[in-house]
């Protein structure tokens, strides 16, 4: 009794087949009409190829390159009829060049980051600033700036960033009604930045427990993680980065502003994967999470900014705040003493690997009249294996995410490149909440001055308990 929520004629692209890309499979199957005979999937592993054709679908066993894309991926889309749909789910394949040709063939195109070609997280050439998720997100900007309207291509649609930002109007809007504050029906970034300036927000952590753990005991020298170990590995070694919000006194000793672009985050001169800060969730209540970067960190923040003039008259701040499951945590804790050199064995735990456990991803906006709230999905290994195949808890609450913004971008063709942000959230939620399990909103008095300073004195601002400077694990 699935709904089918769209139908899509032309040629579909899936590019990379790692744990989102074989997961969004069955939904695109269940829920959007199209001609199996026109979709192709393109990933270096020749070993899946026994999969692809059990779909009844066509494979390549090509790995992208600056040099080959445009040769290997034009044919493909201009076989008619009509637009083509590129499906980024791969890692090392550039999203921005991506989207740029996908414009150039009038192709649809959506991924879940803003990838960069390979060897940009490990670069020791490029500046700390250079290797920022704000970089790669100016460098998107830059091109919808040169290339405006078209085509409409989704960047960074998957759960976080993508859902997330979701779940932050969501949950704003909720704050509002039990706050008494009439929200009314903003219309456009503006009035939602100000409806978050009105209910005084002061921040947003993204606030994520994965409690999934494996069957067998994680062996040494394995990275284990339930999605992408390479994409983990690489944003983990980025510098930790966040939305930097007008509350804030003191930039932190270790932050550094860009001298271009938005302005609106700052990066720390440490890598994410070695940066903690205390946030809550509703599981394990406080908790330490890892200040990944993320694109919704900085594009969350760039949207809810309130300016007068050139001056910036409002902007919360905002970040991850991720406890990955925990043989993940171990694998970092591994690698981090290993001075960061990653185990050269990795594994992405499946959904017949995992014994229990939930994935619980949502948004905690903070410092406002009732303290804080966390609004998300709560999703557990069993759940996800009764919903749909190829995927354990994490992967479906991205690939959902991911059908949701193909089902909206053809719903709204020619709106060119745009973030999650400024996608109807209403209907991306409404296509994603069946793969959700249960969705909540609950209120904490947690702060993250709750319990600190007992045994040790330490350096904590008592006057505002949402400094950021609470927040960092020093
Ligand atoms: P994965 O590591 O399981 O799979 C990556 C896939 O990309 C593999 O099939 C790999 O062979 C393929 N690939 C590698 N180099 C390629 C190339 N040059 N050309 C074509 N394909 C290539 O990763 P995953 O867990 O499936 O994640 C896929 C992407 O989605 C990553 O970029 C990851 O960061 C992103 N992601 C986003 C979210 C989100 O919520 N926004 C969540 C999870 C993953």
């Amino acid at each position: 009794d699935w709904p089918v929520h769209a139908r899509f004629d032309g040629p579909i692209v899936l590019v990379g087949f790692g744990s989102i890309g074989r997961g969004v499979l069955p939904l695109l199957e269940r829920h959007l009409a199209h001609d199996k005979a026109k979709f192709t999937i393109i990933a270096p592993e020749g070993d899946i190829r026994g999969l692809a054709k059990e779909r009844g679908l066509n494979f390549i066993a090509r790995a992208l390159t600056p040099d080959n894309f445009r040769e290997i991926l034009t044919p493909l889309l201009t076989q008619g009829p009509g637009r083509g749909l590129i499906v980024n789910l791969s890692v090392d394949v550039s999203s921005v060049a991506m989207m740029d040709f996908a414009r150039d063939v009038d192709a649809f195109y959506i991924d879940t980051v803003v990838e960069p070609w390979a060897g940009f997280y490990a670069n020791p050439h490029a500046s700390v600033a250079e290797r920022s998720n704000y970089a790669l997100r100016e460098s998107l900007l830059d091109l919808r700036r040169r290339r405006p309207g078209g085509v409409t291509a989704v960047n960074c649609c998957g759960a976080n960033p993508g859902m997330v930002s979701w779940l932050v109007k969501q949950a704003l809007v909720n704050v509002a009604a039990d706050l008494g504050i009439d929200a009314g029906a903003p219309a456009g970034r503006e009035e939602w930045a100000r409806l978050m300036q009105r209910v005084g927000v002061k921040g947003i952590h993204i606030a994520e427990r994965d409690t999934q753990r494996a069957k067998s005991p994680r062996p040494r020298g394995i990275f284990v993680n339930t999605w992408s170990v390479e994409g983990f590995v690489g944003e983990g070694l980025q510098p930790a980065e966040l939305g930097w919000g007008s509350h804030e006194k003191d930039l932190p000793p270790e932050g550094r502003r860009h001298e271009t672009g938005c302005g609106a985050a700052i990066y720390l001169m440490r890598p994410g994967a070695g940066t903690r800060v205390r946030s809550w969730t509703p599981t394990p209540q406080a908790q330490y999470g890892f200040l990944i970067t993320h694109n919704e960190a900085i594009s969350i923040s760039d949207y809810f900014t309130v300016r007068d003039g050139d001056k910036v008259a409002y902007r919360p701040t905002c970040h991850y705040a991720y406890h990955p499951c925990d043989d993940a945590v171990l694998s970092l804790d591994e690698m981090a003493g290993a001075q960061w050199q990653p185990q050269p064995e990795w594994r992405i735990l499946d959904e017949n690997e995992i014994l229990d456990g939930i994935d619980e991803l949502g948004v905690l906006i903070y410092g406002h009249g009732k303290n804080a709230y966390w609004y998300g999905s709560q999703l557990s290994i069993q759940e996800a294996r009764t919903l749909a195949p190829y995927q354990n808890a994490t992967g479906l609450q991205v690939t959902s995410a991911v059908l949701a913004g193909i089902v909206w971008m053809l719903e709204n063709p020619d709106r060119g490149i745009v973030e999650a942000d400024e996608m109807d959230y209403r209907r991306c939620l409404e296509v994603q909440r069946p793969y959700l399990g249960s969705v909540i909103g609950t209120y904490t008095d947690w702060t993250p001055l709750k319990d600190r300073g007992v045994l040790f004195p330490e350096d904590l601002d008592l006057d505002d308990p949402w400094q950021f400077k609470n927040v960092i694990v020093r």
